[in-house]
């Protein structure tokens, strides 16, 4: 796959450069070699995508929903079928490890397939109502517009947790991906596109978060923005939302604490928490990138999670055997030095790591070690702030207690785990943990399509995946049916 990858937008159905004909280069993160010269769509195209969201939406929304799945079914086969082929591109351009791209293109299939049995269930209920001879309902209806505007760490099982159940709801898309990964996006539209929907129905826009997706974000017909990307972005597109009194699913960053009690099996632990800590080089929401552990056991945990992560191989996650990939750019990789700096500064130990590889090959690309701070306190910036790479602070606590205090210590909410052999204290330490997904015996990564997932505090608003997912896109009238044909004793009656 050395040529360079075709990229268009889709807008009402057509195939289209930007109408300045302006594009911006897509690298690949552990070659710096360019794959692809995207579209940067202009003010106008993002309309345009809008007019045409619009215009399809009336049609589509009056679609049986079991029509509208099988759409989604088709999409899913293909998924299936081209699986290798999609998780190369993912890796080409996104860096993280082939098998761990495998991996996310089949939770991109679950997800699919899940949400297309949609089309035949969401399910409300019929009540009993107050007075004889009427019953009351509650039906969906799709919102309208939806904006999906995703991130580039899951390139591809983001958009399909949001694009899915938005469609299958009856709802139009316009879709803007990161633009550090928009050809693996483009390989989503193009399956809906093969699959047959009518057109319009999904639109596709590729450009700066700061034009395009400002464009989809201050349009007032747009009914629903489905967002997942940094808190600080998430607060600037919630105070536009709230402009509109408008619907979102805000799915931001987190700081997710791993808890290891005294009595946890390490043999099982530490793996899991350099899973945890390391894959896709550190670049997840549910990243596990605070440990806190008991004391009494620290020293042996260091010890075995330090050489866990010295003998992790990094490299090109082309090539087998490669556990962990690039950062996404060098802005990231940056940004990860300067954590390094500060973590320093603040006093705790760099146990691990801390630089950027200078051999011939990985020097190419955006690298960087896994690297472990040791003696962390929860106060310093490197266990506060989301740095989204391969960095770990290593914090001690003398007892179960303290530990839980320490991993509600953040302003983030979204993943946190425990590492024990005692059933009490797992479900005693899950429950007080503050944050929208648990773990006991695993890392804070790997959720299964058909829970609920999203966070609290500055994790965000809102529920993807599970029951969530048609909640996000649809609204719910409530209906009321008389069939007594009876004039009921109302307050007043037509001749008072
Ligand atoms: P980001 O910088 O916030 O960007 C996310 C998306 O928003 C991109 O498509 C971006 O476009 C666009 N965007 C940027 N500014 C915008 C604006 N003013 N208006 C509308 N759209 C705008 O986040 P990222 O760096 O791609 O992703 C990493 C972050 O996502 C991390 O914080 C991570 O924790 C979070 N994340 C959360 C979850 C979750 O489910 N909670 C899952 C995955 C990732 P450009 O790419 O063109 O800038």
């Amino acid at each position: 796959m050395s040529e360079t990858i075709k990229s268009e937008l889709v807008i009402g159905g057509e195939h289209r450069s930007s109408s300045d004909g302006a594009t911006f280069e897509v690298r690949n993160p552990a070659t710096n070699q360019l794959l692809a010269n995207v579209p940067r769509a202009t003010f106008d195209d993002t309309r345009a995508a809008i007019d045409f969201a619009e215009d399809a939406f009336e049609k589509w929304s009056e679609t049986p929903a079991p029509a509208r799945a099988e759409f989604l079914y088709k999409v899913g086969e293909m998924i299936r079928k081209n699986e290798n082929e999609l998780a190369e591109i993912l890796t080409l351009e996104e860096g993280k490890a082939l098998n761990e791209s495998l991996a996310e293109v089949i939770e991109g299939y679950d997800t699919i397939m899940y949400i297309a049995a949609e089309g035949r269930r969401m399910w409300t209920y019929v009540s009993p109502s107050e007075q004889q001879d009427k019953t009351c309902m509650v039906i969906r209806r799709p919102v309208g517009i939806v904006g999906v505007v995703t991130p580039w760490n899951f390139p591809f099982s983001i958009p399909l947790w949001k694009i899915p159940p938005a469609l299958v709801a009856g709802n139009t898309v316009v879709f803007k991906p990161a633009s550090a990964t928009p050809l693996i996006a483009q390989k989503i539209v193009s399956m809906f596109e093969k699959a047959g929907l009518p057109e319009g129905v999904l639109n596709f826009v590729t450009g700066p978060g700061s034009g395009v997706g400002e464009t989809i974000v201050s349009d007032e017909r747009v009914k629903v923005i489905s967002f997942t990307g940094e808190s600080t972005t998430g607060h600037h597109i919630a105070e536009s939302n709230s402009r509109f009194f408008r619907r979102q699913v805000l799915e931001l960053g987190g700081k997710n604490p791993i808890i290891v009690a005294d009595d946890a099996d390490l043999s099982v632990a530490v793996p899991a928490i350099l899973y945890a800590g390391f894959s896709n080089c550190g670049q997840k929401c549910t990243a596990g990138s605070r440990v806190i552990v008991m004391e009494n056991i620290h020293e042996k945990f260091v010890e075995q999670f330090v050489k866990g992560a010295k003998a992790l191989r990094v490299g090109n996650g082309m090539k087998p055997g490669i556990q962990v990939g690039p950062l996404i750019n060098e802005k990231a990789r940056e940004k990860v030095e300067g954590y390094v700096e500060i973590g320093n500064s603040e006093g705790a130990k760099l146990s691990l790591g801390g630089k950027k590889f200078a051999d011939q090959e990985r020097k190419l690309g955006f690298f960087f070690e896994p690297t472990i701070f040791d003696e962390a306190s929860n106060d310093m910036r490197i266990s506060q702030e989301e740095i989204f790479g391969p960095v770990v602070s290593v914090i001690e606590a003398g007892d179960m207690y303290e530990a839980v205090q320490i991993a509600n210590d953040t302003k983030y909410g979204l993943s946190s785990a425990v590492y024990t052999k005692d059933l009490r204290n797992a479900f005693e330490t899950i429950s007080k943990l503050r944050s929208g997904i648990g773990y006991v015996n695993q890392g804070p990564t790997g959720a299964e399509v058909h829970l609920p997932f999203g966070g609290l505090k500055e994790t965000g608003s809102g529920r993807e995946s599970g029951e969530a997912a048609i909640e996000n896109y649809t609204e719910k009238k409530a209906i009321y049916v008389d069939y007594s044909y009876k004039v009921r004793p109302w307050f007043f009656t037509s001749d008072s």
